[in-house]
């Protein structure tokens, strides 16, 4: 039997095209954007505008069914864990975060398991087993919207995988997520990740997209990115803030880096002034995030003080930085945890609970 051709796969102007192929006026790609990411309805049977003809057609040939939900994590502040099985048994996951007020977030996959190989990464222990397509990175959206009944005002796509190593699919899903008649999220509230493919930053540049690029930086001195972050080797940080600072210039558009902080090993007054000196003149945003411990791995997120002492020292040196709210920590909130536990039988921190959903 012939696959059938999945709708969340389809962008705007490929999802015209699709209507025309069927014998459809283009006009229906509007509607069918409009009940798939605004309405969120999940049969054609309740896309009452459409004749019973074209419903019978969609049926047919295509579909647009949510992701199987194999697990779940509910933190106490809110936090929610999803662990969702593809239809090749691929396991990736996703978090769902609420905030105070309107604001909600939700961090997606871009690639089951990850070939990048950071040692502190729960992720890195899955090898990379394939890219997810546009459907399966935004059906993590889409499915997470319909369980929480909130709409999504802000999406980073920093879960599991690279995803400027999946470059098509995961702009693809940007598109779509960012369209009016799809999920309508504003460009500047979507945030893709790298932990530094160079080459890719300067495509994405001459996408001239305002969306936010967030760079996974970890360390100030290529000797010790070397050891944390393999793709150092390939990218020094000489290459990658070049990189960077092109991408700021041709978007406006500061650029997010995160420093996860591990005890002992990047959290030192030598390596906050270092980084201070390689952002000098970059529009820049620092994100210090405290190491979420992984069983499985021999490090230790930062004490407080070291924290704080960081972020003094950038301060002083005028770089814009925050601390990142801790969330999730009484649940496997470190990407790739929750699925490692799964595929590799990783261990589970003493403290952590989980919900069936
Ligand atoms: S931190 Fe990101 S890029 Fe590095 S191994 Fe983990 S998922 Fe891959």
């Amino acid at each position: 039997m012939k696959e059938k051709i999945n709708l969340l796969d389809k962008d705007f102007s490929q999802m015209r095209n699709l209507m025309k192929q069927l014998g459809l006026p283009a006009f229906r790609a509007q509607q069918l954007f409009n009940w798939i990411y605004s309405s969120k309805i999940s049969s054609f049977a309740s896309m009452d505008n459409l004749p019973q003809s074209m419903i019978a057609l969609l049926e047919e040939k295509t579909c647009f069914d949510p992701l199987k939900i194999i697990s779940a994590q509910r933190s106490k502040d809110g936090t929610r864990k999803f662990l969702f099985e593809l239809e090749d048994k691929k396991l990736i996951e996703s978090v769902y975060l609420p905030y105070k007020g309107v604001r909600t977030s939700v961090c997606l996959s871009t690639q089951a398991g990850c070939a990048m190989g950071c040692s502190f990464c729960a992720t890195a222990k899955q090898p990379l087993k394939r890219n997810l397509s546009c459907a399966e990175i935004v059906n993590q959206l889409l499915t997470i919207e319909k369980k929480v009944s909130r709409r999504i005002s802000n999406i980073v796509l920093m879960g599991m995988g690279e995803p400027l190593a999946n470059y098509s699919n995961v702009l693809k899903a940007v598109s779509i997520m960012n369209h009016k008649d799809g999920l309508d999220v504003a460009m500047r509230r979507i945030t893709v990740s790298t932990c530094g493919l160079v080459k890719k930053i300067y495509k994405l540049a001459e996408e001239k997209l305002q969306l936010t690029l967030a760079v996974s930086l970890n360390a100030a001195t290529d000797d010790l990115r070397d050891t944390l972050m393999p793709v150092n080797k390939k990218y020094p940080l000489n290459e990658l803030m070049k990189a960077c600072r092109h991408y700021a210039a041709s978007t406006g558009r500061r650029v997010s880096f995160e420093y996860v902080m591990i005890k002992g090993v990047n959290d030192s007054r030598d390596q906050a002034i270092a980084l201070a000196s390689i952002l000098k003149g970059t529009l820049s945003h620092v994100n210090l995030i405290r190491l979420n411990p992984v069983p499985s791995i021999k490090m230790q997120p930062a004490a407080t003080g070291a924290i704080d002492m960081f972020k003094a020292i950038l301060e002083m040196r005028t770089i814009p930085v925050s601390i990142r709210q801790e969330r999730g920590k009484d649940i496997d909130a470190a990407c790739g945890q929750l699925s490692g536990r799964k595929t590799l039988n990783l261990k589970r921190p003493p403290d952590s609970h989980s919900h069936k959903i």
